[in-house]
Order: structure tokens, then sequence, then C-alpha cells
């Protein structure tokens, strides 16, 4: 059979497909990792399932790479690539909220902002990114990490149900009832197996919250992480927090001498009662001395796009990650040699604690295979200008190599950049035959390679 033509597609598909030398190409072609620059052949903005359906036909039909953009905060770029095929699924960012059965049915377009919105207007919630313009799409099928984790599990514990186009074009449902195979492998296994046109979450009562905003001296580092790894364990579930170094950007809670200086933060979202918000921040606020403090109730969609204006679109992105089972005193050395140095007000590193409901899911329920881990350790580092390149991406290199050795073998895959493939069994250890088993029943051919690849 003779492959379609890209005219064949423009007239199959019903939303926008653009080709090199179409209006509109150069931004289209764009991610949100400005470092990563790729001439697709085309990007075709599906609006509905057909149009992923036709597309996916075509980048098969002509053996071209294939890439899934949902939110496009891949950091190795994933979304895009050169001379292949861009399933862009911006424009299908539908939510459908449910408040009967506390649940929501959201298009594989939609960004955490745009869902939290929604549900926001029913009160409530479901464990999502801590930056709104990030994808639910991308975020989910990597695992999901977020202020709800300790309470709701991971995002793709929250999912009951998927819809997916397969490498052969078919559409199909994955639930616990229906293709569960593919179901479990979605829930962690990144976008190995198909494109997720819609994805259906639990709910859960989660509107106003009291987010806390601490800032201490960079010099009691070692008190606030030795503070943190045991706090943590203990602490109820209702607070949400990670610590993080920081540099001060210029904000009014801020004293103006601090501005520029780096320091060693905690973000706090606390979901309980909002009268016992303070009680859970009383320890957090005697650790070391506050520089700088910013306590207040809020809609949590408001705590969720907070950090938004620090993380434009179209800065250069070099991440790494590790998880672990403790924080110990030899990762709290390298935090304290590499924290202080981070070199911009954009770059960070974060520590989320991945324990309580995460922890109570069995290593082999979903794909994501660390549920002994405590901790969910990134080194961000993204910064403006890419004449800074070498200097920004060494400080993360270097930073990672004397934090990894108290790691565990594996990372999130979310967190990971595009040098971090021969990574991908530990990723997902006891978890990973099962997965390639997956795979070569769903993509044998290895369509979805644009990814952390499970290969068939
Ligand atoms: C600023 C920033 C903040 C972040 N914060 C968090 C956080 O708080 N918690 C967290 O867990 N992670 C976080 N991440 C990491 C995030 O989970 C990953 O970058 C994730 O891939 C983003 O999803 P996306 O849809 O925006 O990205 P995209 O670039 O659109 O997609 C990434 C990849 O996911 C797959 N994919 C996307 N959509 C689909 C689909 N519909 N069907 C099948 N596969 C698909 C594809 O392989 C695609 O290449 C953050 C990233 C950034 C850049």
């Amino acid at each position: 059979m003779a492959k379609p033509t890209l005219e064949e597609l423009r007239t199959r598909v019903f939303g926008q497909t653009i080709a090199a030398g179409d209006d509109g190409y150069e931004t289209a072609r764009k991610v949100y990792n400005g470092m990563i620059d790729r001439r697709p052949r085309v990007i075709v903005r599906c609006a509905d399932v057909g149009d992923v359906m036709a597309t996916v036909e075509f980048a098969r039909e002509h053996g071209v790479d294939l890439s899934i953009r949902g939110g496009s905060h891949s950091v190795p770029g994933f979304g895009t690539n050169d001379d292949g095929v861009v399933i862009d699924l911006a424009q299908m960012n539908g939510v459908r909220v449910d408040p009967q059965t506390k649940t929501a049915r959201a298009e594989g377009g939609c960004t955490w902002g745009g869902f939290n919105h929604a549900t926001y207007a029913f009160g409530l919630a479901t464990t999502g990114g801590i930056i709104a313009s990030t994808g639910i799409a991308g975020l989910t099928l990597g695992g999901g990490i977020g202020y709800l984790t300790r309470k709701f599990g991971l995002s793709c514990d929250n999912l009951l149900s998927a819809d997916v186009v397969t490498a052969d074009g078919r559409f199909l449902v994955a639930s616990k009832k229906e293709n569960e195979d593919l179901f479990w492998a979605l829930r962690g296994g990144g976008g190995n197996f198909g494109v997720v046109t819609s994805f259906e979450y639990q709910l859960h009562p989660v509107k106003d919250i009291v987010a806390g905003l601490f800032f201490y001296p960079i010099d009691r580092v070692r008190d606030v992480l030795e503070f943190y790894r045991d706090f943590i364990q203990k602490a109820p579930e209702e607070l949400g927090m990670f610590p993080a170094f920081q540099i001060a950007p210029p904000l009014p809670f801020i004293p103006a001498a601090e501005h520029g200086k780096p320091f060693i933060i905690f973000v706090c979202c606390w979901t309980g009662r909002p009268e016992d918000a303070e009680k859970a921040f009383a320890p957090i606020r005697k650790v070391a001395p506050i520089v700088a403090e910013m306590v207040a109730p809020m809609p949590y969609p408001v705590l969720n796009g907070m950090f938004d204006a620090l993380l434009p679109a179209g800065l250069q992105h070099y991440w790494k990650a590790d998880f672990a089972t403790e924080l110990t005193d030899g990762a709290i050395k390298a935090h304290l040699e590499y924290g202080p140095k981070v070199p911009v007000v954009n770059s960070t590193m974060h520590i989320y604690p991945i324990n309580g409901a995460a922890n109570r899911v069995a290593a082999d329920a979903t794909a994501f295979a660390y549920r002994d881990a405590k901790f969910a350790t990134v080194i961000a580092g993204m910064w403006p200008d890419p004449a800074d390149n070498d200097k920004n991406i060494k400080w993360v290199k270097d930073y990672y190599r004397a934090v990894h050795p108290n790691s565990l073998a594996g990372g999130y895959v979310n967190f990971m950049s595009g040098d971090d493939q021969e990574r991908i069994k530990d990723n997902y250890k006891g978890n990973y035959d099962r997965l390639v088993a997956v795979k070569k029943k769903y993509d044998p051919a290895n369509v979805f390679h644009m990814n952390q690849n499970i290969k068939p």
C-alpha cells in the first residue's frame, strides 16, 4: 500500500498540520526547554482522537520518529524531533468533573493549571505537579509527584482509566477491567505504549490550602536537612513539603538586602483544616532563624501557579535525579557542598517526600517500582542564556556525582535528561522485564521511542 502523503494527512486531520515552510512553523516546533532546537517534518495539532489515529498511522507508515507532546515540559525534549512527526495535544485540553463520583476525565493536552482550575470549582483535586504549566500526560505516565503525594499517592495511583491509541492505530481503553496489562504499564512506564488521549482520575476533597514558604540562612543547611529527614517520616500526611535551594527573587516578603542571595527553604502545602496549619508548621519554624516567610491560606490552584513566573518557557534545562530510602549524612554533605552554589534564580534542587500513600502501593502493583523510596531528589538546572550552558550543566553534573553514591540505583524518569537512557533498567528494577513484555505486545516495532525508552 502506498504511504499516505502529507497532503493526504492534511485532508484527514481536522486540527492544524504545520510543516516546514508553513506559517507558524517556527513557533510550533519549539518545546519548553529552549536548549532543544529540532525541525520536525510535520507537527499535528490534533483536535480529536481521529486526528491522533491518522497521525500515528502516517508516522508508522513513513518509518520516521514520532513525538508525543502534552504540556511540552520534557527536559530531554522528547516532544519534538528532527524530520519526524509530532503529535501536539495542546488543543485537546477539556476536563469534565463528575462531583458525584469525585472523578475527572481530562484530555491528554491538559496542563495542571487547567486541570486544577476545573476541579477546584467542585472543591476537588488530585496529585499533580507543583508547576501549573506542566502537562498532566507526561507527568502522570511517569508517576507524578506533587504536594498531595503523601496523602493521596502519586498521580498514576489516582488514574482510574485511560483512552489509548496504540502503535497499530487501535483505540483501547485501559483500566483495571480492560487491557489490564496496558493499564499497569501506563502507570509509571511513560509514553512507551501509545498515545493517551484522555485520563480518568480519582479526585479528593481539597479546595483551599495553607501555603508556607520559609527561608533559612544558607549556613544552616545541615540543620534544615537533618530536621527534614526525620520530621517528614512522622508528619501528618496533610502536609506536603520539600526543601529547596533557592536564590531569593525580589519579592516583597523577602527583605531587599537578601535579594539575590542563596537560601535553603521549605515549600509547604497544608491540606488539613486551616486552623491546624500553624500547629503543623510549628516545628518547621523552630529549625533555624527564619529570614523571610510567607504563610497564607489560598486556593490550591494559586499555590500550583505560584512559581510559574520563575520558570517561563524557553529557559535552558539540564536535570539529574535520584531516589533514596534515606537522606544520609553523605547526601547532606553533598547538598552542603553544592546547594549553596546554585548558579541562578531559576535553578534549584528539591528533595520531594514520596512516603505515605505512595509507599502503601505494592512495588509490582503499577510500573512505578520504587515504593520503598522515601525521597525523590531532583537537581534542576534552569537558566536563561545559552552562553552559560557549560557552567550550569557542570553545576548539575558535579552536584549529581556527589549525591548519587548516597542514593538508590534508579531515579524518577520524569526528572531525567536525554543522557540518562542507560539508567532505564534501574529506574524500573523488578518491573522492567514485565514492561518489556507489555511493550512487545502493544508496540513491537518501538514506534513510541521518543521517551526514556523501554525497548521491546
Ligand atoms: C518546570 C517543570 C516542573 C516540573 N514539576 C514536576 C512535578 O512537580 N512533579 C513531577 O512529577 N514532575 C515534574 N516535572 C517533570 C514532568 O513530569 C515531566 O517533564 C513530564 O514529562 C512533563 O509532561 P508534559 O506532558 O508537560 O511533557 P511533554 O514534553 O509534552 O511530554 C513528555 C513525554 O511524555 C510522553 N507523553 C506526553 N503526553 C503523552 C500522551 N498523551 N500519551 C503518551 N505519552 C505522552 C511522551 O513520551 C513525551 O515525550 C516538571 C518538569 C518541569 C520542566
